[in-house]
């Protein structure tokens, strides 16, 4: 669908911090309806297809994106300021998201066949099935991975929901080169009209549209608080409410305990200067709470990571937005009482780069003042020196729900002393990490990339690796439904041949 709305607009290269060339056109209200009506009628067959026939699409459109070639990666670079490099990897990490998901409906256990057939009792069957279509927002930090064919598309296509795409207006060209090669897919491999669209928009309303469509019935989203929190209560206020998977804020905070910073300060401080400058720290992941307690250990550490981090040359942002939005955010921080500046700030940084920025705060302030917990999307981070581990815990015990929590250590024994605080950080997290950085999220069954609110809108589901298909499904029974009736998941003979809980146990029955 290409959209011919009357807004038009540009994208812009942050690196050289200009205007690209291409035009792109705002989709008008008419294709906002004919993208839903044609996804709603795609549905009435690609709800039902074969899984081998959507993991035949996947792969085609992993190979498609491939095809696409150096435009791909050069439109990318000029319209997000990332480097070529990344550009290459996070292509990767695309077409690998989407052909993984092609041998998990090749396997075919994903649906959780469960059959219940006992003498005398109703037959009970049980599987997933596809909600219906939904709609997907591009995130700005992921032109690929996390956008048009990222993970939400690539799970959605997955379930066997049709897929309307509100791009992201900062990357409009990737994003229609991608929905090139998903169209191109989608014909190759038979698939019905409507089963994909990708609509351009420079503004809220095209987004509001979709998701107040009656005929949309559930949304993905990765972005801010307020945009995440916008499209839920628009959605929750419709006269039949729809879930809203929004991935949206996060601090991600990392424990570095006594015994790492006795053994292996200079290793950590170097790995965590790389990891918050890193993407020039708009990962969801980013580093941006680090707790220890106050000793020589902790201040030495300190010492360490700011001269590391100021090592770091200052990359580019995707956006000059997203640069101001950067400035602002952390004005508001540094315009705090009671934080010491680590780095420094005397560096001269070109339009559109980010200077990183380390502050150190002690417990007591980061407890009284909220503005220390803020996401400032962006290479910056807050050290907080604790008093000791009741301190640590209470600090724990307060944060906002996170995508991720770290704990760095070099004595198990030590993990006695920190029992409650590990447990309080797990009740917090989507996903504990041991003696590592947070940022680098592995595509694979167990990630869980989500977390309590505000990391995302709801705990129980993730939108990074396998078990994201689960957002898009809803479970349906059949109750003593003739076998030739049933879908192929759920007969006597197990055609598909997958494995089954059959009277609760788990069998390739
Ligand atoms: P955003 O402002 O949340 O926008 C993301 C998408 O949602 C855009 O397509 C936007 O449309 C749409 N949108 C935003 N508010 C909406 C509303 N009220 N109703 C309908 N649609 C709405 O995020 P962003 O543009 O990617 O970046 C802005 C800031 O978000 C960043 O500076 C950062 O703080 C945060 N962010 C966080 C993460 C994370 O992983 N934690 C990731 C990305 C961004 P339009 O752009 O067309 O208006």
């Amino acid at each position: 669908l290409s959209a011919k709305g009357k807004t038009t607009y540009k994208t812009i290269n942050p690196e050289l911090n200009s205007e690209n060339e291409t035009v792109f056109y705002e989709a008008a209200a008419e294709e906002i309806s004919q993208a839903v009506e044609l996804a709603e009628e795609a549905f009435k067959t690609y709800g039902t297809i074969a899984d081998v026939k959507k993991a035949d699409f996947l792969d085609a459109i992993a190979e498609e994106i491939e095809a696409l070639g150096e435009d791909l990666l050069t439109t990318y670079v000029q319209e997000s300021g990332l480097p070529a490099g990344r550009a290459n990897g996070e292509r990767g990490r695309t077409t690998g998201q989407l052909r993984a998901f092609a041998t998990m409906l090749r396997e075919g256990s994903w649906i959780e066949a469960i059959i219940n057939k006992t003498e005398g009792k109703p037959d009970i069957r049980r599987q997933q099935i596809p909600i219906g279509p939904v709609v997907v927002f591009g995130a700005s930090n992921f032109p690929l991975a996390f956008s048009t064919a990222g993970g939400d598309t690539a799970s959605a296509l997955a379930a066997g929901c049709p897929v309307v795409v509100k791009s992201h207006p900062l990357h409009s060209g990737t994003s229609e080169l991608v929905a090139s090669a998903v169209i191109k897919a989608a014909k190759k491999t038979g698939m019905p009209n409507g089963v994909f669209s990708n609509l351009n928009s420079h503004g809220i309303e095209v987004g509001v549209s979709l998701v107040e469509n009656p005929s949309i019935k559930a949304v993905g989203f990765t972005g801010s608080i307020k945009g995440g929190m916008a499209l839920c209560k628009i959605a929750a206020n419709r006269a039949i409410p729809i879930p809203v998977y929004a991935e949206m804020g996060s601090i991600n905070p990392v424990l570095i305990l006594p015994s790492a910073l006795q053994t292996d300060a200079e290793k950590w401080a170097k790995n965590y200067a790389a990891s918050i400058v890193a993407g020039t720290g708009q990962f969801c992941t980013n580093p941006g709470l680090i707790l220890g307690i106050k000793s020589a250990w902790l201040d030495n550490f300190i010492t360490i990571l700011a001269l590391e981090t100021d090592k770091i040359d200052p990359t580019c942002m995707l956006h000059p937005n997203i640069k101001s939005q950067y400035e602002s955010l952390k004005s508001e921080v540094l315009g705090q009482e009671g934080y010491t500046q680590q780095t420094t700030l005397e560096k001269v940084v070109k339009p559109n780069y980010a200077l990183q920025n380390i502050i150190t705060v002690d417990g007591e302030t980061f407890l009284k003042n909220k503005t220390f917990h803020k996401e400032v999307f962006g290479p910056f981070s807050v050290v907080v020196k604790c008093d000791d581990i009741q301190q640590l815990n209470k600090i724990i015990f307060d944060l906002e729900g996170q995508l991720t929590g770290t704990v760095l250590n070099s004595d198990l024994q030590e993990f006695d002393n920190f029992k409650e605080v590990i447990e309080n950080l797990k009740n917090k997290v989507g996903r504990l990490i041991y003696n590592n950085v947070p940022t680098g999220v592995e595509v694979c069954s167990g990630m869980t990339h989500g977390g309590p609110f505000p990391a995302s809108s709801d705990s129980k589901f993730t939108s990074v690796g396998l078990t994201a298909v689960k957002r898009w499904v809803r479970p349906v029974t059949f109750q003593d439904w003739p076998d030739q009736l049933l879908p192929d998941g759920l007969k006597d003979k197990n055609p598909l041949n997958i494995t089954r809980t059959v009277n609760d146990i788990l069998t390739k029955n």
